[in-house]
């Protein structure tokens, strides 16, 4: 039937069919055919050649077999996970990073111009496989949040625009890809949603810094903060003080109103602290059961004796409200001035030995470290 059509039509013919051989074994194949004509315009009959490609079509198959299995694969990645060619065009933007993103498959593949920002940012800007090829020194000034390991990046980044702008913290792994012959052909990144793990993260560090009865810094986390101000004051030559808190005759608060009023007696004491005009910058904590401790940053030891006096006539104004009964309660405070070379241990003691100076002297008073 093709041979008739191009007798009537003239001119060349050439497909693909299927032929099978003696053995009755199929081959695919090519056509080329053509009309052969004498000079006078006669048509003679047709000229052509088959070409066997069966081989070349196997191999096809087989390649794009394996690339629908990739793609396959990479769709079931749990993670969210795209590929990008040479160009930056998206060949490969799977089932997560759609449910992630709300972009489908579809409208994502073959974009180019960082399209692919665009969910995580709201605006196309570089991404993590952006920077595969910037040098290690930019790496770190510009973007110290990526870290390089061997040839992939690594990123814990806030996204502003996933989830229709609600944003979210993600972590992003990105490499290069290569082929066989070592040449770089496309890049791949995947990305997790950390949001969860970073609210977490916080609220372990807020508990692991915080006691839990009064919610100011807990002893240890104190002493921490406490350190940085000594090594500021040390090296910047700045003053800081130290006021040391005991609640006097407290023993007696529980026995006579029961631990739960003592309870409510420390929560006191924190709320005094936090709103006796402290500033910004000043530091405090409960060390001990009924001790705490105030850092004052950048303060000479006059400042520090008003701020302490200031302490012991709000909380001496500041009535302890437990059940029906107020009653009211007192504290005695140590001050003392850092001096050079000391470490945290030695102005803290200074602190206390002032501290146990004001209960020897009649509690409910403020004294000066000697
Ligand atoms: P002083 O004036 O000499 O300090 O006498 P004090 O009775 O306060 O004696 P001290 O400071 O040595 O004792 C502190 C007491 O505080 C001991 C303990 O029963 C009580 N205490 C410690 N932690 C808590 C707490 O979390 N809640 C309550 N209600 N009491 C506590
Ligand atoms: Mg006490």
């Amino acid at each position: 039937a093709m041979d008739l059509e191009l007798l009537r039509d003239q001119g060349m013919q050439v497909y693909e069919s299927q032929v099978k051989d003696m053995h009755g074994v199929m081959h695919d194949v090519v056509f080329h055919k053509a009309t052969c004509r004498e000079s006078s315009g006669n048509t003679l009959g047709l000229i052509g050649i088959i070409l066997d490609i069966t081989e070349r079509k196997r191999d096809e198959k087989a390649l794009s077999d394996s690339r629908q299995q990739l793609m396959d694969i990479i769709d079931f990645l749990p993670d969210a996970t795209f590929v990008l060619d040479n160009d930056k065009r998206v060949i490969a933007w799977n089932r997560a990073i759609e449910e992630m993103t709300g972009i489908s498959n579809a409208e994502m593949l073959g974009q180019g111009d960082y399209a692919y920002s665009i969910p995580f940012y709201g605006v196309r800007r570089p991404h993590l496989l952006d920077l595969l090829d910037i040098d290690d020194k930019d790496l770190e000034a510009k973007y110290n949040y990526v870290v390089r390991e061997g040839n992939r990046l690594l990123a814990e980044v806030y996204t502003p625009a996933l989830y229709g702008g609600k944003g979210a913290w993600i972590w992003a792994f990105g490499a290069p890809l290569f082929n066989i012959k070592g040449e770089r052909i496309g890049a791949i990144e995947s990305v997790r949603d950390i949001t969860e793990q970073k609210r977490l993260e916080k609220v372990l560090n807020q508990q692991a810094h915080t006691d839990h009865m009064t919610g100011a810094n807990n002893r240890g986390y104190f002493l921490e903060l406490l350190d940085v101000e000594i090594e500021r004051a040390s090296r910047y030559v700045r003053s800081l003080c130290v006021l040391m808190l005991d609640l006097d005759h407290f023993k007696s608060v529980n026995d006579t109103r029961g631990h739960a009023a003592g309870d409510e007696a420390i929560r006191t004491v924190t709320r005094v602290l936090q709103s006796s005009g402290l500033r910004q910058s000043d530091i405090f904590g409960r060390i001990g059961g009924d001790e705490f401790a105030v850092a004052l940053p950048e303060t000479d030891l006059q400042d520090a004796v008003d701020a302490a006096e200031r302490i012991r006539l709000q909380l001496a104004a500041t009535p302890v409200r437990y059940a029906s009964a107020n009653f009211s309660i007192t504290v005695s405070i140590g001050v003392s001035e850092y001096r050079d070379g000391d470490s945290q241990e030695t102005l803290l003691h200074r602190a206390d030995q002032a501290m146990y100076q004001a209960k020897q002297t009649g509690r409910g008073r403020v004294c000066l470290a000697s």
